[in-house]
């Protein structure tokens, strides 16, 4: 176009009052906020403009312009939290938002969130009551704690307990203790951001009780031990029981903190997986605090959960802190809910969906795998080349470093199409559909695909297949 032609274009373009009122009379956009379709009829405007500006072959008539306004309105009013499908066999996979919630969590959430209740009320006095005191003594009795109290997240309670009980003074924690979580919670800056000094000890593959006891000094506040969540130090190593840490802290009067990252109610040794310290463990130890997620391998909403003395709980309750952290009442409906289960470890291990994808027996998933196998290899016939093979799938959420899962995955091999652009497609299909890519095939686990969902998997990828 010439430069007058486009400016004849660009005269041509109707203004957003023209647009509006054809809008009304054709009656489009009937329940959209009037907000939502100015701004998108806005935006119409403006990229036919930019269209023609930069030469693009585009149609200017009010119709088109509409129906781009169309594509707008769909965007901005399409909701952004989408449900997705893992199929990457990571049962607690935070990018995908961890623990899924049990049914009597959700029903509990439900019952709390549409009514008032007695979140801070004393209903027998009529006076104000404590916010935490559903779920203090829940958590006391399956941890054997004397005291409890739940906050925002298990990041929110270190930064919090070790507020409460250290500013100021030297924590001493072993390097090898030292981790990064990912989402850049790091020990050392939570250290420091709740005031703390930082006194590492020992090495990073080993640290002995001596480190510790050599590092105490007048300003020592507390020792702190941390649950290397993410990774694993084999080789030649040594590190010190929490145990034998409460032992030297009481004989120089020092409390002793674990940050156990994930923790766990029960154990799971039980059910094939290796064993790691429950909570209760780590409170029978001694320790004056223990703090953990509750979105982990708890199966519970977000949450960290501080348990310990009764005495140091209750300094904690009083940090104004506690109150920037603190759990709204759906959480504290869930946590309740979730808890209760715990009470009859079968049925926990039933109803908690993180405990069930983790402690799934291997014959189950060949039976998941063969159904998906078999429902698939019919809808796609020869469009791709379809196996099952033994794999391993990942525990994630920073619990069980380096564990492998026996699984048995779905192996696809598209004919013609790489396997990239297959997971790409999968990915941007609704619902998207999340696999993975190992040795050139794409492959699903059924460890961690839900009821229900093994005809959207296989529909989906019959479309891609067929479209290329
Ligand atoms: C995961 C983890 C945290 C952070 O917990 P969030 O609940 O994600 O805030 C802190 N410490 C350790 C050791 C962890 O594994």
């Amino acid at each position: 176009m010439t430069p007058s032609d486009k400016h004849r274009s660009l005269k041509h373009l109707p203004g957003v009052d023209r647009l509006l009122e054809l809008v009304k009379k054709e009656g489009r956009f009937l329940d959209i906020p009037r907000s939502v379709v100015l701004d998108s009829l806005r935006k119409a405007l403006e990229s036919k403009r930019k269209d023609i500006l930069t030469d693009i072959e585009t149609s200017t008539t009010n119709d088109a312009i509409l129906l781009k306004a169309g594509i707008f309105v769909k965007e901005k009013t399409r909701p952004k939290l989408v449900n997705i499908i893992n199929a990457t066999g990571v049962v607690l996979h935070t990018n995908l938002g961890r623990a899924l919630l049990c049914e009597d969590a959700l029903e509990n959430i439900r019952r709390v969130a549409q009514s008032y209740s007695n979140l801070e009320l004393r209903i027998e006095t009529g006076k104000r009551g404590i916010r935490y005191e559903a779920i203090d003594e829940l958590i006391c009795e399956l941890t054997g704690a004397q005291s409890a109290i739940a906050v925002n997240n298990n990041a929110g309670a270190v930064l919090l307990a070790l507020n409460t009980i250290a500013k100021d003074t030297q924590v001493v924690v072993s390097r090898g203790e030292l981790v990064e979580i990912g989402g850049s919670f790091r020990i050392p800056d939570v250290m420091s951001k709740s005031g703390c000094i930082l006194k590492e000890v020992g090495t990073t593959n080993r640290t002995h009780l001596r480190d510790y006891e050599n590092a105490v000094s007048d300003n020592t506040g507390l020792f702190l031990k941390v649950h290397a969540s993410n990774y694993k130090i084999q080789g030649f190593t040594a590190n010190v029981a929490l145990k034998d840490l409460v032992t030297l802290g009481k004989e120089k009067k020092i409390p002793v903190m674990e940050d156990l990252g994930s923790g766990t109610l029960i154990d799971f040794s039980k059910y094939g997986l290796p064993a790691e310290p429950t909570i209760a463990d780590s409170v029978c130890s001694g320790a004056d605090v223990v703090t953990f997620s509750g979105d982990k391998l708890l199966g519970g909403p977000q949450t960290g959960i501080i348990v310990g003395q009764k005495e140091t709980i209750d300094q904690i309750k009083k940090n104004p802190l506690t109150r920037a952290l603190r759990i709204d009442k759906l959480t504290l409906a869930a946590l309740e809910s979730t808890l209760k289960l715990y009470r009859d470890e079968e049925k926990a291990i039933q109803k908690i969906p993180t405990l069930r994808m983790l402690t799934m027996p291997f014959k189950d998933i060949c039976k998941k795998a063969d159904r998906l196998f078999k429902t698939i290899k019919e809808d796609i016939g020869t469009l791709a080349d379809i196996d099952v093979a033994d794999m391993n799938s990942r525990p994630g959420g920073g619990s069980f470093p380096e564990l492998d899962l026996a699984t048995r995955c779905i192996v696809i091999q598209p004919e013609n199409m790489s396997v990239s652009k297959l997971e790409i497609k999968m990915r941007l299909s609704t619902p998207a559909i999340i696999g993975r890519i190992e040795d050139n095939k794409y492959i699903l686990d059924p460890r961690t695909i839900q009821t229900n969902q093994r005809h959207i998997i296989s529909s989906t990828l019959t479309k891609i297949l067929v479209e290329k």
